[in-house]
């Protein structure tokens, strides 16, 4: 099978080859943010975008209630690390308006979860429920990958009222934003959800990303989807200072649902669209010139949220 990767190392070595190289090849790439059955993809087909785009490794993120229209359950993830366990790094997620949910998150972490999330219900974020979550992940000294759209139907809303109040009472979770009103907030100038969830045009510097970013080193950036893309490339001039002031709490993440790596989503192999993947990886490349932080987007970063004392 043909890789191709412009990263070095396992990107173009082969799947096998790269897992006999394990986890911690120091030039691969970790997503922070991956599904497996985005466009009906198979396991299979999720390991192979992986081995298209010199993804080593990647934080697979379950849906269970499928509010934003995939479900995918923690057991199946948890499956899917079995077969591929130096591939896939399992994350769980759960309905938190179940009143077992906490207990339901223990006995994920006893076997053998690495964090939490996708966090994506339609609950405020500054629901008791939710604060309770946070302060489990905090206990566990676990990552949390919350998803922040504001508006009517969204999703964790209210995170510009409620986000830097759990930063300051929670420091030991790892707080990982991502989607529309997270990015929004990388300028001081956010519309109106019902306006706009994706803003574009220059940033107006002295937005809530980078006053929280800076003061609580416990927060990342998950760069997926495109959300994350429009972000990085509305205004390129405040992105390069974005990246120099935050790059340690910045993760390559993609979100992308296609199969091949092309924009592809089926076997009759016609490119459809974009990979995200492959956009985001030459967008990065292109705007981070220093390859030790561009290894630390990469794959550092990644390692470091994951990393747990507890
Ligand atoms: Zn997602
Ligand atoms: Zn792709």
């Amino acid at each position: 099978m043909a890789i191709t990767g412009s990263i070095g190392g396992a990107a173009w070595l082969g799947a096998s080859r790269a897992r006999a190289l394990g986890r911690d090849e120091p030039s691969s790439i970790i997503d922070c943010h991956l599904h497996i059955n985005h466009r009906n993809r198979s396991l299979e087909d999720t390991i192979k975008h992986m081995d298209a785009t010199g993804t080593n490794q990647a934080f697979i993120l379950p849906l269970e209630t499928g509010e934003g229209g995939v479900v995918l359950k923690s057991d199946a993830v948890l499956e899917a690390h079995r077969q591929y366990p130096d591939r896939i790094i399992p994350f769980c997620q759960c309905d938190v308006r179940k009143s077992d949910s906490l207990d339901r998150i223990r006995r994920y972490r006893e076997l053998g979860f690495r964090g939490f999330g996708e966090q994506k219900e339609h609950v405020p974020f500054g629901d008791r429920r939710i604060e309770n979550l946070i302060s489990l992940c905090d206990e566990l000294d676990w990552p949390i990958l919350v998803h922040f759209q504001d508006g009517k139907k969204g999703y964790n809303q209210g995170m510009a009222e409620h986000l830097e109040a759990y930063l300051k009472r929670y420091q030991r979770v790892r707080i990982i934003g991502h989607a529309q009103t997270w990015w929004a907030n990388i300028s001081a100038e956010v519309p109106p959800p019902e306006e706009t969830l994706y803003p574009i045009g220059p940033v107006k510097p002295g937005g809530l990303l980078d006053r929280l970013l800076g003061k609580y080193p416990n927060l990342y950036a998950d760069l997926s989807a495109g959300s994350g893309y429009r972000a990085l490339t509305r205004d390129e001039d405040y992105t390069a200072g974005f990246f120099e002031r935050h790059w340690k709490q910045l993760l390559f993440g993609t979100d992308c649902p296609c199969w091949d790596g092309r924009g592809g989503s089926g076997r009759d192999d016609k490119p459809r669209g974009v990979c995200y993947t492959t956009r985001l990886k030459d967008c990065l490349r292109k705007m981070i010139r220093d390859e030790s932080v561009l290894k630390a987007v990469f794959h550092d970063n990644a390692k470091r949220v994951l990393e747990s004392d507890v």
